[in-house]
């Protein structure tokens, strides 16, 4: 078990344990095993709806059903990406989670801010402080019930394991940088890993600037969706700050899929395995085969991976990407003294 000491206040030695907060309980992060570090599996609202009915993922049997596809090639965890006011649905979540042999880790936090009413949205009325309490609140105390979709705060045992925050296509707006500041704020009181969202891949070093200037530790930062921007040069500046970069949507929608396996052969070989991670981001029910789709959420395990061994990615650096990194990065420490990390708690 991953343990750190520090002092206490009266000088003892505080051991604090190291645990990855799921939705049914805190685990030792050698239990994550093979983790999708960007999923969807239930959306039962939000602004994406209205764009398309593709995005309303609204069906536990479904959502059972395509975890088990994952678990059936191998996979432990998924990282559930659904933030406030975007169809967020805790109960339909849990209920998800009890039914599968694997762990979900379910974000707090925003989407991109045109999501969002950037003019009366509470992140735009009230302090960054008061937005990161809230956000620190679902990982230390319990996620609302209702996702902040007010007026009623109704907290349940599950916490949040993860902070989220976006951007849009080459810029930040003003929504965003309060969002990143929050974040990072809510990163600095509670050690959870922030994971953002970039649009084209873009604002990434931006996002990490941000970030870092309001206190956040990068090493347990993910910037997202880097698949959609391949550039080589571009990548490595960012790994570089000791970010760790997501490629999460290795499904050829973007590009197709050799310029992210050359990229991250590439990346292995100069030296960067510890600090990238993958995901699948089937949110919508055309990426999903229990909604009648082509791929789902094995596609990872039983598509990508092959490929990038068969191309010539060491073992090691696999094991890294896929079980390594995501539990050192998704690994917090609990600081409530009275958790195990055996203990599953009912929720
Ligand atoms: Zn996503």
């Amino acid at each position: 078990m991953a343990v750190s000491h520090t002092l206490g206040a009266v000088g003892e030695v505080v051991v604090l344990v190291k645990v990855v907060r799921t939705l049914l309980g805190d685990i030792p992060p050698e239990e994550m095993g093979i983790t999708d570090c960007h999923e969807h599996l239930i959306r039962s609202g939000g602004p994406e709806i209205a764009e398309s009915q593709d995005y309303l993922l609204n069906d536990v049997d479904k959502a059972v059903q395509e975890f088990n596809l994952f678990v059936q090639s191998g996979g432990k965890t998924v990282v559930a990406m659904d933030p406030i006011g975007c169809g967020r649905d805790v109960a339909a979540m849990l209920e998800v989670a009890r039914r599968v042999s694997g762990h979900i880790l379910l974000t707090t936090g925003f989407h991109r801010g045109e999501l969002y009413d950037n003019r009366h949205h509470w992140v735009m009325t009230c302090s960054v402080d008061q937005v990161a309490d809230m956000l620190i609140a679902e990982i230390e105390q319990g996620l609302d019930l209702h996702s902040y979709n007010g007026p009623i705060v109704e907290r349940v045992p599950a916490k949040a394991g993860l902070i989220k925050a976006g951007t849009s296509y080459l810029k930040v707006t003003e929504f965003e940088r309060r969002v990143l500041q929050a974040a990072a704020r809510a990163q600095n009181a509670t050690g959870a890993p922030v994971v953002t969202h970039t649009t084209g891949g873009t604002m990434a070093l931006e996002q990490v600037e941000t970030l870092r200037e309001h206190g956040a530790d990068v090493s347990k930062v993910v910037v997202g969706h880097m698949h959609r921007n391949p550039d080589p040069v571009y990548n490595r500046r960012l790994l570089d700050t000791g970010v760790n970069l997501g490629y999460d949507t290795c499904r050829f929608k973007y590009y197709s899929e050799n310029f992210v396996v050359s990229l991250l052969l590439d990346l292995v070989k100069a030296g960067y395995q510890g600090q990238i991670v993958l995901g699948h981001d089937a949110g919508a029910r055309g990426y999903q085969k229990a909604w009648g789709a082509g791929v789902g959420l094995d596609y990872l395990l039983t598509e990508l991976v092959p490929r990038l061994r068969s191309e010539g990615m060491p073992e090691d650096a696999i094991n890294d990407i896929l079980v390594n990194n995501p539990a050192r990065i998704f690994a917090i420490e609990d600081k409530s003294g009275d958790a195990s990390a055996d203990a599953v708690h009912s929720v």
